[in-house]
């Protein structure tokens, strides 16, 4: 790679396409060019499948301790070089480096660091059957695709490579074009820390490159996070050669705030579940239920507190706390809905509007946005915006407040703000979503496995189930008895 080009990263190292296509990527905090990026054409394909043949031979035969080892060598990289990369996520997604320089490197490093120390903790089973017994290896699948979104492409990256390579895969990632480099940041520290070339493969591309991946039959499973409805076309297309998938996909969660709540913290977590990362995460608690009793105290804090403490501008600036969306594309997808929240009746109570914060004038910000006067009905509260946009109902009882929570196809997450013991796991036993908080929103520590109900995805990631996702068992029956046959 040059300062202005980035290039597919295959079998440890730049491979340039021979096609010449090329792909602009754009800081959305300035609108501006930050560097060109090589599509992956036939040649680079086909040297991404043999490179990474060839790095499943070597990896899956390497013991699980030393694996683990050079894992962990990666982690510490991925540590050291914190800061840096996460300008990387910055420039390229337009988040704060307040952000950035905290949570993405760190909580990708950790998820590579649980699943490094897992490696070696695999085992069978062994049971003896009629004087014979039979025993299962947990075996890696092969080569495994990782496909990423755009709002924490090291992190995705991360997450999805960390059981794979843990398991003693090869995975062939690629990034959303619109954020391409974080990945091969990551290709390039395993190589550093020792991973064998071709373990870890990046090519670059959009939906169609993507898609070639899903339909590879040298391909075996497929690791996806992006929208519900490009997840149906990757299980479709997967499903022609019958791959492992696993989805993480969108969701409209629901914050049910109950009158007994800390008032102060049930704002927070409706600020966390909609302003962090400029709104842009897929566990979003977009529709933020409150308690009629305790509306209006609850509204005042939500307003002062958006009004006063949210400091958008220059993402890299580390006082910033608020970033530009991830493109003009998106930005004007956002305001759109916004003119439906209001052509449909709702409130602005806040926000509402593009903003052109003084140090980052020409980026691409919308102010945070709250709703009032919202019905379940509304498109605001039945689609996912993917921005800053937050909307507020209001509920009288329980039962109907769960009933409402639950009526959307989508299922990623849902939060419930309360000092009620008992209530908080009576209405989370309810609630029809794969990842709930308690006096909690956002936290996803490696060790706790996340993913979808309904339309939300398929399978988990974190945990330590995922590392099943990216093994399959073999079972060896061992004949101690005689054999005979009829014949
Ligand atoms: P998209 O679905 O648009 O894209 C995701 C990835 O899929 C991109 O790399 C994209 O390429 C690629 N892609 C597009 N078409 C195809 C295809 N036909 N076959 C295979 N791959 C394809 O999602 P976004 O990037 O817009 O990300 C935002 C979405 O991701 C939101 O819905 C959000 O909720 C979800 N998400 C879910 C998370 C979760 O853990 N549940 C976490 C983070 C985000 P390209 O963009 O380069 O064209």
């Amino acid at each position: 790679m040059t300062a202005d080009r980035l290039t597919n990263f295959i079998d440890g190292e730049p491979l340039s396409n021979q096609s010449g296509e090329t792909f602009a990527v754009i800081n959305p905090a300035t609108g501006e060019q930050l560097y060109e990026v090589e599509v992956a054409d036939e040649f680079v394909r086909e040297k991404a499948i043999e490179s990474a043949r060839r790095g499943f031979a070597v990896w899956s035969a390497t013991p699980a301790k030393e694996r683990a080892r050079i894992l962990h060598r990666a982690v510490a990289l991925l540590r050291e070089n914190n800061d840096s990369l996460a300008n990387v996520e910055v420039l390229d997604t337009g988040k704060p480096i307040q952000e950035a320089s905290e949570v993405d490197v760190a909580t990708g490093a950790d998820v590579i660091e649980f699943f490094a120390s897992l490696s070696p903790t695999q085992v069978g089973q062994q049971q003896e059957v009629d004087g014979d017994f039979y025993y299962t290896r947990r075996e890696p699948l092969g080569i495994c695709a990782g496909i990423g979104a755009w709002n924490y492409p090291l992190q995705i990256a991360c997450w999805k490579s960390g059981p794979a390579l843990a398991a003693g895969n090869a995975m062939i990632f690629k990034p959303s074009e619109e954020t391409p480099r974080g990945a091969v940041e990551l290709a390039r520290v395993f190589i550093k820390a020792g991973v064998p070339r071709g373990v870890f493969n990046v090519v670059h591309g959009e939906g169609e490159v993507g898609q070639w991946l899903t339909s590879h039959d040298q391909i075996k499973k497929v690791s996806f996070t992006g929208e519900v409805g490009t997840g149906r076309k990757v299980m479709g297309s997967a499903s022609e050669t019958l791959k492992d998938v696993t989805m993480e996909l969108g969701g409209k969660s629901p914050l049910l705030v109950f009158e007994d709540a800390d008032i102060e913290e049930a704002v927070s977590a409706a600020m966390l579940g909609n302003f962090y990362t400029q709104g842009e995460v897929c566990t979003n608690c977009t529709r933020v239920f409150v308690q009629q009793s305790i509306y209006d105290k609850f509204m005042d804090s939500l307003l002062e507190r958006t009004r006063n403490n949210i400091i958008a501008g220059d993402p890299t600036d580390p006082d910033t706390n608020f970033g530009a969306l991830i493109s003009e594309e998106h930005l004007e997808l956002v305001m759109s809905y916004i003119e439906k929240g209001k052509q449909e009746g709702a409130t602005v109570a806040i926000g509402g509007e593009r903003i052109k914060p003084d140090s980052a004038p020409d980026g691409y910000f919308v102010a945070a946005t709250v709703f009032t006067d919202c019905t379940d009905d509304m498109t605001i509260c039945r689609e996912e915006i993917f921005g800053p946009v937050m909307s507020v109902l209001t509920f009288d009882d329980e039962n109907e407040v769960i009933k409402r929570a639950n009526a959307t196809p989508m299922g990623l997450a849902a939060g419930v703000m309360t000092t009620d013991i008992r209530r908080a796991h009576r209405v989370v036993s309810k609630l029809q979503a794969g990842i709930c908080w308690i006096n909690s929103y956002g936290a996803s520590p490696a060790e706790m496995p996340v993913g979808g109900y309904k339309l939300s995805g398929v399978g988990r990631e974190n945990g330590i189930e995922t590392l099943h996702h990216y093994t399959q068992t073999k079972s060896v029956y061992v004949g101690m008895n005689k054999l005979e046959a009829p014949f």
